[in-house]
């Protein structure tokens, strides 16, 4: 069948709306009617060449949709479900799956950046015959798409489509964070640096996780707002307070619990090191780029005082026990993933949403499949 799906051609150019032929899911497959696809800065990374991927490849990675068909051997999902598309397939039997560790999936690492399925082919085809890689096994910036089925995890059909198409990457990330990565005590004072997507799920994680004091950092006033709107007890606008002294002043002089940067830049790490007080940790899940370091002194930076430093990859996520509750309590009205979507494009206006992301002028963007074209 033919679909139309946002294609890199090239890199550092626009994408392009083609048409593209869809082969039929094989085994371990499903195939997935897009309604909403999340518009993630990974998504523009690969554009600019700063991910390595095959072209041409349709990009997106966090959708949902409706199952249409499903593989050989599938019986666990079948057409009509409705599913969340994730950023990264978890198998269940790998080392790491079966050690608690989904979020490094062996199965699912191997085929992160191939722009492949699990088999090593893709579904996609150019009407001339040419291969169309798809991004992180997934590739949801298209009407259909077929992934294997370690990638979809089953929603109930009242959870709205833009909202659930988040779940699979940022809100994963930014929860889990908080809930799995950190050790959030209940009554702990936690910090969030950078409100971003990310961040504003790290709050409100840190606020299911019972976090009595949760301080939201960030430069633009607005996103403090909405950071506030979600749980954050105080709020910090960097460019207007010195922050370690703000934090300090907030903590009677101990520093935070937990703290947890999601920016990746350089002051920020730094400025999250400093602000947590003994014995505390500190997540970093912000993706920062090359050049930036963790420097500690060994002594008083760490043993001395005692601090965890975290690595959190995915929220330390484990997809298919993750998500079902996620979305129980966003449809109780614990969750607010409504505030991530500031604005939805069409699939034809896919080069604007990625735009108005990487320019950070939105916290999240969502293309949809549903009503606009
Ligand atoms: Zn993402
Ligand atoms: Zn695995």
């Amino acid at each position: 069948m033919t679909v139309r799906a946002a294609v890199c051609t090239q890199l550092e150019k626009p994408l392009e709306v083609l048409d593209l032929e869809l082969a039929e899911p094989r085994a371990g497959e499903v195939a997935v009617r897009i309604m909403a696809s999340g518009i993630c800065a990974s998504d523009a990374s690969v554009q600019k060449g700063a991910l390595p991927s095959p072209l041409p490849i349709v990009l997106g990675h966090e959708g949902a949709g409706v199952i249409e068909a499903v593989g050989p051997g599938v019986t666990h999902l079948a057409a009509g479900d409705h599913v969340a598309v994730c950023a990264m397939p978890q198998c269940g039997h790998c080392y790491r799956c079966t050690r608690g560790q989904p979020g490094l999936c062996e199965r699912g690492d191997g085929v992160l950046f191939s722009g492949a399925l699990m088999d090593g082919s893709t579904r996609w085809r150019t009407a001339d015959g040419v291969d169309v890689a798809q991004f992180v096994a997934a590739g949801t910036f298209a009407e259909q798409v077929v992934v294997p089925t370690i990638s979809v995890v089953k929603i109930p059909a009242d959870m709205p489509f833009a909202p659930a198409s988040l779940l699979g990457c940022a809100v994963l990330t930014g929860v889990g964070a908080a809930l799995n990565t950190a050790a959030i005590r209940p009554g702990g004072t936690v910090a969030v640096i950078g409100c971003g997507s990310v961040g504003l799920m790290a709050i409100q994680g840190a606020r299911l996780a019972g976090a009595e004091r949760i301080i939201a950092i960030d430069l633009v006033p607005a996103k403090l707002e909405i950071a506030r709107a979600v749980g954050a007890t105080d709020t910090l606008a960097a460019g207007e307070v010195d922050v370690l002294l703000a934090v300090k002043e907030l903590t009677a002089g101990r520093g935070t619990d937990t703290t947890i940067e999601a920016v990746g830049a350089q002051v920020t790490v730094d400025q999250a090191i400093r602000m947590t007080g003994k014995g505390g940790e500190v997540v970093f899940v912000g993706a920062g780029t090359k050049g930036v370091r963790i420097n500690v002194p060994q002594f008083t930076g760490l043993v001395g005082s005692a601090k965890t430093f975290k690595g959190c990859l995915f929220g330390s996520a484990d997809t298919h026990r993750d998500i079902p509750r996620l979305v129980e309590r966003y449809l109780a009205g614990e969750l607010h993933l409504d505030v991530l979507v500031s604005r939805t494009y069409g699939l034809s206006a896919i080069n604007e949403g990625l735009a108005a992301v990487t320019a950070g002028e939105v916290i999240s963007a969502v293309v949809n499949l549903e009503s606009l074209n």
